[in-house]
C-alpha cells in the first residue's frame, strides 16, 4: 500500500449529505472491496453541509481508516459541487465516484476496477438495470427528464449514474471545462472517451432519505438542458417563424374580407389568439431568461464550493491549518489546475 502523501492508483470520491448512520457500513464494505482489490487506494468523502453528526462520524473513523480523508464544505452546494470538490481533490489514477447510501454496491468495485485494468476503457459506467422501487411521480419524472434531454442535447442518459471510474486523464480533461454549474452525467458524455458500461440493480437506500425534492430535481433538469443544449432557443425562433406565416395568411384573408366588406364578426376569435400570442411571448421570454440567468451565473465566476475544513490531506498534516480554502485550489499538487481569472 503507498503511504498517505504518495498518489494511490485509485481514489473513491463520495458526496455525503447528511448520511453519519449509513457511513460505518460504507466503509466497512468499501475497505473489504478495496483490500480484495489489492490496488493502492484513498477514499475522499465530501461532506456537503450535512445537519447531522456526519463529519463528526468520519472524524472519529479516520483512525481505523487510514486511507480516508474527507472535506467538509462551508454549507450544503447540492450533489453536483460536492462531486467537483471530491474530483479536485482526487489523486489517484482511476477515479470512482458513488453514492454514501449504498445504492450504488461496492461488490461492483473490482469489475469496474477490472474492466479498466484491461486497458479498453477510460470511462466505466454503472447503468441501472432497474430503478429500485420508486413512487410513480418519480419514475414518470424522470422518464420525461430523460426524453427530454435525449430530445434537446442528442445524448441518451437513461439509465445512466453517477456511479462510474473514470481514468485520471478524463478527469484532468474534465477540470478544464471550467462552468460553474455542472451536470456531472452529461459531462461525462460530452467528453468522449472509451466508454465500458456495467448493469447493477438499484438497491433501496439503507438509511435516511433522497434528498431530492420536486424543485430540486426541476432545478437540475434546467440546468442540465440549458447546459447542453441551445435548442430551446432556436426553438421558440422556429414557432415565431410558424406563427408570422399564419399571421401573414390570416391577416390576408381579414384584409380581403374587409375590401369585400364583410369583416370578420365576434371577439371569440380575438380573445384565442391573444391568449395564445400571449402565453406563447411570455414562455419565450422565459426560455431566454434561463439562458440569462445561466450566463450571469456563470460570469460572476464564483467557485463551485468553499472548503471549510479538510481530514487528512498531505497538506493538513502540516503545521498550517486549512480554514476556508476555495473551491478552485486544488488539494492535489499532481492535479492542480489555474483558478479562473
Ligand atoms: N448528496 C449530496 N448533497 C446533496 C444531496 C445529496 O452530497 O445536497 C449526496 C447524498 O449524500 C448521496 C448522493 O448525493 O451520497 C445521492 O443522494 P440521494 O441518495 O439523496 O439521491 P438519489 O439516490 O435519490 O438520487
Ligand atoms: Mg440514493
Amino acid at each position: 500500500m503507498a503511504s498517505p502523501s504518495e498518489p494511490p492508483t485509485l481514489s473513491i470520491v463520495i458526496p455525503v449529505y447528511s448520511e453519519g448512520p449509513n457511513l460505518d457500513r460504507l466503509l466497512a464494505e468499501l475497505e473489504r472491496q478495496l483490500v480484495a482489490i489489492g490496488e493502492s487506494y484513498e477514499l475522499v468523502f465530501v461532506d456537503d453541509g450535512s445537519t447531522d453528526d456526519t463529519w463528526q462520524v468520519l472524524t472519529a473513523a479516520r483512525p481505523r481508516y487510514p486511507h480516508l480523508r474527507a472535506l467538509r464544505l462551508s454549507r450544503n452546494f447540492g450533489k453536483e459541487a460536492a462531486l467537483c470538490a471530491g474530483l479536485e481533490a482526487a489523486r489517484g489514477q482511476a477515479i470512482i465516484v458513488m453514492d454514501a447510501d449504498l445504492q450504488h454496491p461496492p461488490h461492483m468495485l473490482p469489475q469496474m476496477v477490472h474492466l479498466w485494468r484491461s486497458g479498453d476503457a477510460d470511462v466505466v459506467e454503472a447503468v441501472k438495470e432497474s430503478r429500485g422501487r420508486e413512487s410513480l411521480t418519480n419514475k414518470v419524472g424522470a422518464r420525461v427528464f430523460y426524453t427530454l434531454i435525449s430530445r434537446l442535447s442528442g445524448y441518451n442518459l437513461e439509465g445512466a449514474s453517477d456511479f462510474k471510474l473514470l481514468d485520471r486523464r478524463v478527469v484532468d480533461a474534465w477540470q478544464r471545462l471550467g462552468e460553474r454549474d455542472v451536470f456531472f452525467r452529461g459531462m461525462t458524455a460530452w467528453l468522449g472517451f472509451r466508454h465500458a458500461h456495467l448493469s447493477f440493480v438499484v438497491p433501496e437506500r439503507v438509511g435516511g432519505r433522497s434528498r431530492w425534492s420536486i424543485i430540486r430535481l426541476i432545478t437540475l433538469a434546467v440546468n442540465a438542458i440549458t447546459s447542453f443544449s441551445s435548442k430551446p432557443l432556436h426553438l421558440i425562433t422556429a414557432v415565431g417563424l410558424v406563427f408570422m406565416v399564419l399571421a401573414a395568411l390570416l391577416g390576408a384573408q381579414t384584409l380581403y374580407l374587409k375590401l369585400a366588406g364583410e369583416a370578420v364578426s365576434g371577439f371569440a376569435t380575438v380573445i384565442l389568439l391573444q391568449l395564445i400570442i400571449g402565453s406563447l411571448l411570455m414562455i419565450s421570454l422565459g426560455v431566454i431568461g434561463l439562458y440569462l440567468a445561466r450566463i450571469y451565473e456563470e460570469v460572476k465566476g464564483r467557485p463551485r464550493y468553499i472548503i471549510a475544513q479538510t481530514l487528512a490531506t498531505p497538506e493538513a498534516d502540516g503545521p498550517a491549518p486549512l480554514e476556508a480554502r476555495e473551491g478552485w485550489a486544488d488539494l492535489a499538487p499532481s492535479t492542480r489546475h489555474k483558478a479562473r481569472a
